[in-house]
């Protein structure tokens, strides 16, 4: 399938006068578009929500448009907890989906009510010593060994750091349940960015029939499975996108099959994606400064891998549009860097693009999640904008671009004769 942009060159060309490159720029119709269909897919379970992984994009005006569509938001820390809470998300609009908790993030997520899902056994001791246990908890399994889908391996649980044992799961309701505590959530996360249809189910069948056997070993009240996230995005063009209905259906067929007999049918669904609501509706747009022939042939771009590190930590593909050429054939071979001092700074190794010159405006695609939040300082290099292209076309600034000052904020020059010159004083 062809990966087509959101924008135009002539868009891009306009925007860029206002706002130098390199930016991230966010689809507002794609994403609610997206988070109309996924709300569609799970419709038939009536307390079904997404709870937005807000480390993949963590921006208040994209929380917003996320927040219209009906989602809550996933937090791993206060910082985030904070974030969203800014947005007026609080109470059961938050799931607090940490590890190696500290003290006061605890105590933030239980002051604005959100769900508290406990990655370990002893993080229990450790939160009940804080404050009294909330109504509902969320618990969070890892069934150790090694996740397969049709022989397929997908990810290796034994050798993950989250969740509990079977055997921690059931000792964690005992005690949660002396603690007060009346209703149970369940929780996994088996797998990254799948991109087949099994995955949600199968996950499904793991929890549901977790939550049927917590349920008659123990009487607790199973109210949510909290599926997680993992559903991926077809980052490559030969890979089919997720079909988000078939999930749905598949998810259901396993509910009735394993939670309406036990008459367990008031189990709400909840999800907690990240990559599959923003990945595809944002993209890091970036211009041509160099070009370099030596034994490859380079094309050196003015964002770097503190902009996108993806294919710098993990190898990931990221597809690049060379706007302006979408027609033209891809026969030259390019290597696609930043200016990083650091070899693995490279969007594209070995890419059949068509032919760049100096100034070409660059499209990457599938970065609006993972993308700008993964951003890093290295270098000295800035953190770039954000600009939501807004549904009637318009573009508003959603994060400025970082300056030196922010960069030399945390450093005390005082005792240097206040000899820090950014070009900005005078
Ligand atoms: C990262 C994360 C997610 C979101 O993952 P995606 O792959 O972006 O869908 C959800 N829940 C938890 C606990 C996470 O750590």
């Amino acid at each position: 399938m062809k990966k087509t942009p959101f924008v135009t060159l002539e868009q891009v060309r306009k925007i860029a006068q206002q706002y130098p490159t390199p930016f991230y720029l966010y689809d507002e119709n794609g994403i609610r578009k997206n988070a109309r269909a996924l709300k569609k897919a799970f419709a038939w379970n009536a307390g079904y929500k997404e709870y937005f992984a807000v480390k993949a994009t963590p921006n208040p005006y994209l929380l917003q448009i996320l927040k219209e569509e009906g989602c809550g938001a996933d937090c791993s820390s206060d910082t985030e907890l904070m974030l969203a809470n800014a947005v007026g998300l609080s109470g059961h609009d938050l799931m607090f989906s940490s590890n190696v908790t500290p003290k006061k993030d605890f105590q933030l997520a239980h002051a604005l009510g959100a769900y508290l899902n406990f990655d370990d056994y002893n993080l229990i001791d450790f939160a009940a010593r804080l404050f009294s246990m909330p109504d509902t908890v969320c618990l969070r399994f890892n069934p150790g060994g090694i996740f397969a889908l049709e022989n397929h391996i997908m990810d290796h649980p034994g050798e993950a750091k989250y969740g509990m044992t079977e055997a921690q799961i059931y000792r964690a309701v005992e005690k949660l349940l002396a603690l007060g505590v009346k209703h149970f959530g369940l929780h996994a996360f088996l797998a990254s960015n799948t991109t087949g249809d099994e995955y949600y189910p199968r996950l499904a069948e793991i929890l549901f029939s977790l939550a049927v056997k917590v349920h008659k070993r123990t009487g607790a009240h199973i109210a949510f499975i909290n599926l997680s996230g993992g559903i991926g995005v077809n980052y490559k063009p030969d890979e089919k996108p997720c079909n988000i209905e078939r999930i749905g259906e598949g998810v259901r067929a396993v509910y009735e099959r394993v939670l309406v007999p036990e008459k367990m049918d008031d189990v709400a669904l909840y999800t907690e994606l990240g990559r599959f609501m923003l990945a595809p509706y944002g993209a890091l747009i970036s211009k041509v400064l160099h070009e370099k022939d030596i034994y490859k042939h380079y094309v050196g771009l003015d964002a770097c891998a503190a902009n996108l590190m993806r294919p710098a930590m993990y190898g990931a593909y990221h597809h690049i549009t060379v706007l302006g050429k979408e027609d033209q054939p891809c026969d030259h071979l390019y290597d696609v860097t930043g200016g990083l001092c650091e070899n693995n700074d490279k969007f594209a190794i070995d890419r059949l693009l068509p032919k760049i010159r100096v100034g070409d405006y660059l499209f990457i695609h599938d970065a609006g999640a993972h993308g700008h939040s993964m951003g890093y300082n290295y270098n000295g290099k800035l953190r770039s904008a954000e600009l939501l292209l807004e549904k009637d076309g318009s573009v508003k600034l959603i994060r400025r671009a970082e300056t030196p000052e922010d960069y030399f904020a945390t450093l005390d020059f005082s005792e240097f004769h206040d000899r820090l010159t950014t070009g900005n004083e005078r």
